[in-house]
């Protein structure tokens, strides 16, 4: 069963290699953003940290409701309010167990990305966070390192499509050939999933 700190180290895991990869996370964003999203998501992912630190929520809803709060207020553009949700939503379906199954969270999971798809409008193949988001919970079932290694293939798949989502798709066909910047944060929140089961 996972707790609270299976869910509080799932976020400080992220937060770590978010800070990590920031640069590349930006610098994927210049050719097909406005190159703000390392910096985005650091400026949030610090929010959520500190946030987890001072509250100290009981539950893993509760870590991810609160964590979810963080990036809405704090990210900007339009990953913070799209990352917001996909944590909101799934810790709002985790309720206020003290603790939940593998199952449980791959369900709640499921339920966070389809409010995502809701909010963004965004389908598999649009070049965005969607792309490494469905292919991990899909393999979510197997095991943490399985979904992990879902995300990344997802995320480098985005390469050769044409993003019809997000500012990357006023570029039409000149998005092509550049990895999406919010499919590989998506695979770093995959690997610090599977970071903090120890897979
Ligand atoms: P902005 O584009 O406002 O500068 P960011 O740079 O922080 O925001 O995030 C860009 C990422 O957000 C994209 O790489 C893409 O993965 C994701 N994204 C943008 N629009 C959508 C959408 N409608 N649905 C899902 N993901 C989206
Ligand atoms: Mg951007």
């Amino acid at each position: 069963m996972l707790d609270a700190d299976f869910f509080r180290r799932w976020m400080t895991a992220t937060a770590a290699s978010v800070d990590r990869e920031a640069e590349r996370l930006t610098a994927l964003d210049s050719p097909i953003g406005d190159a703000d999203h390392g910096s985005n998501l650091q400026r949030g992912f610090t929010a959520v940290t500190a946030a987890l630190e001072k509250e100290a929520p009981g539950t893993p809803g509760g870590v991810l409701t609160l964590a979810g709060r963080q990036l809405i207020s704090t990210v900007g553009g339009a990953s913070g309010p799209l990352y917001g949700t996909l944590l909101r939503r799934t810790g709002k379906a985790l309720g206020d167990a003290a603790e939940v199954s593998e199952e449980q969270l791959a369900e709640a999971l499921r339920a966070g990305v389809d409010a995502v798809m809701t909010l963004g409008g965004a389908a598999p193949g649009d070049k965005t966070m969607i792309d490494a988001l469905v292919p991990a919970v899909d393999a979510l079932g197997d095991s943490f390192a399985a979904a992990r290694a879902a995300a990344e293939e997802g995320a480098v798949a985005t390469t050769p499509l044409q993003a019809r989502k997000g500012r990357a798709s006023y570029l039409g066909e000149r998005s092509i050939g550049h990895q999406d910047p919010g499919a590989t944060s998506s695979a770093l929140l995959i690997a610090g999933l599977a970071e903090a089961a120890g897979e």
